[in-house]
């Protein structure tokens, strides 16, 4: 079959195989080769790519709920949208979760995703109690943060790089309420979202969509999104997919002045103020998952994300940079968005430290990959890194000089035997 990442780039034929038990996966894992399980393949790029895939997806019970603590146990190919069907009509939400609920649970591990509370609430592997991961040689290691707690700490973050994870024990968060108080403000340029994002640091949800083409004294104008649980009323939950982008776009309507133009109604339409209103939890977390494939949008040659963080110290200067270079090249599209990150953790390869990150979406273009390399340099200069979960074509340096601990991890791959196992087009283009 043909698979590829949400970004629809790359797009590569590859032998699938799926597992509902363990047994299933230990006698595909004997047979000789290297593999890489793929989640629901959300991330963008090309890290749940390799020529032989295991789904997931058919490993996706629930084992067992605490409900005075709110634990649950579950296997790994279970998906956030699937959890939130049977907890929150209970009262419990995911204590982290992305910008999609179409993820799941091992992809959340692998990719340690944070939300828009990490400044707050730290990454998913924050409320990981403990896993169990199959080995290279079907071995099954149960692993904590005292326990096997090199391969706990490898293994969030890591991409699928050091085993399958297998069932999970998950703390959720309790919630009175399905709806979000949400406050809107705009902001007019960079140094109004910074300060609005640290005067607001102790809001549980905060992010910014921010207008990536605008220059000069717009430069950096953006929307910041707070939210707080609602703490009484009802625990109610309807999900429905409104739209649908049928087929993929000519890559020719997506351009500079199609983006500035939303860009530009998207900003003065959206009122200066509003104050605390009530949302869903779904409109407020996962907006984009509304529209089915909007992934389309991009046209047949598909598109990557670019996520980056900047240590706080630097990440002004870095980000007006960033911003001029990308508003110079007309590259940029509407969906760019900036957060605030708290202190990191230590796993080896979580992508989130302090200070801000920005993502945003590129279409595949020819002179997209050069520009790219350009935006790296900034990023390492103002002691940054890429996400992994949206990379596609990051170099071997800019990974070893953006992830310190590379060598732990690659050190653990090599003892472990990993490498002959658990490979991606990922790792291999960066040498893990
Ligand atoms: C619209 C959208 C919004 C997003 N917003 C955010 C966000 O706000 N924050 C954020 O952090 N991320 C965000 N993401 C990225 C997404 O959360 C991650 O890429 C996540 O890992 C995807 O999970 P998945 O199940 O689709 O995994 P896949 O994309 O299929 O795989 C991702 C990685 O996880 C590994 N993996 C999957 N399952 C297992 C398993 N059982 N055992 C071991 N490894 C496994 C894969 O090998 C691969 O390396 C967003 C993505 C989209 C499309």
């Amino acid at each position: 079959m043909k698979l590829f990442g949400w970004g629809k780039y790359p797009v590569i034929q590859v032998e699938e195989s799926y597992f509902e038990s363990i047994e299933q996966l230990k006698s595909k894992l004997s047979i000789p080769g290297d593999y890489i399980v793929h989640g629901m393949g959300r991330s963008y790029g090309d890290s749940a790519l390799n020529r032989r895939v295991i789904f997931s997806s058919k490993f996706n019970k629930i084992l067992n709920f605490d409900p005075i603590n709110g634990v649950v146990i579950c296997e790994s190919g279970m998906t956030i949208s699937e959890l939130i069907e049977v907890f929150l009509p209970r009262g419990w939400f995911l204590s982290v979760t992305p910008g999609t609920k179409f993820i799941t649970v091992g992809g959340a591990i692998a990719s340690d995703v944070h939300g828009k509370n990490h400044h707050k609430a730290g990454c998913f592997s924050e409320f990981v109690r403990s896993f169990d991961l199959m080995l290279s040689n079907g071995e099954i290691v149960h692993c904590t943060r005292e326990n096997n707690s090199e391969l706990f700490r490898a293994t969030c973050g890591g991409m699928g790089l050091t085993g399958i994870i297998l069932t999970v024990k998950l703390k959720l968060q309790q919630i009175q309420s399905s709806f979000i108080r949400e406050t809107l403000i705009s902001c007019k340029n960079l140094e109004e979202i910074f300060n609005l994002f640290e005067e607001h640091s102790l809001v549980t949800y905060s992010v910014a969509w921010i207008d990536c083409l605008a220059k000069g004294k717009n430069l950096g104008r953006s929307i910041l999104m707070l939210g707080e649980h609602e703490d009484s009323g009802k625990l109610n939950h309807s999900f429905k997919q409104k739209w649908m982008v049928p087929f993929d776009l000519p890559h020719i309507c997506l351009n500079r002045y199609s983006v500035s133009l939303f860009n530009h109604f998207y900003y003065n339409l959206t009122p200066k103020y509003i104050r605390e209103h009530l949302v869903r939890i779904d409109n407020f977390f996962y907006p984009l998952d509304k529209i089915a494939h909007w992934n389309r949008l991009y046209g047949h040659r598909g598109f990557t994300q670019y996520q980056l963080v900047l240590s706080k110290e630097s990440s002004f200067e870095g980000l007006k940079k960033i911003l001029q270079m990308i508003g110079a090249s007309g590259l940029g599209s509407f969906l760019a968005v900036l957060k605030l990150f708290g202190t990191q953790n230590d796993n080896y390869l979580s992508f989130p430290k302090k200070g801000y990150t920005l993502a945003l979406d590129f279409k595949i273009h020819p002179k997209l990959f050069s520009f790219l390399r350009e935006l790296d340099r900034v990023v390492l200069d103002h002691e940054g890194r890429l996400y992994l979960a949206k990379d596609v074509r990051m170099a071997r340096e800019v990974f070893i000089k953006g992830y310190p601990k590379y060598e732990k991890f690659e050190e653990l791959r090599e003892m472990m035997e990993m490498k002959m196992k658990f490979n991606s087009l990922q790792s291999k283009r960066l040498g893990v």
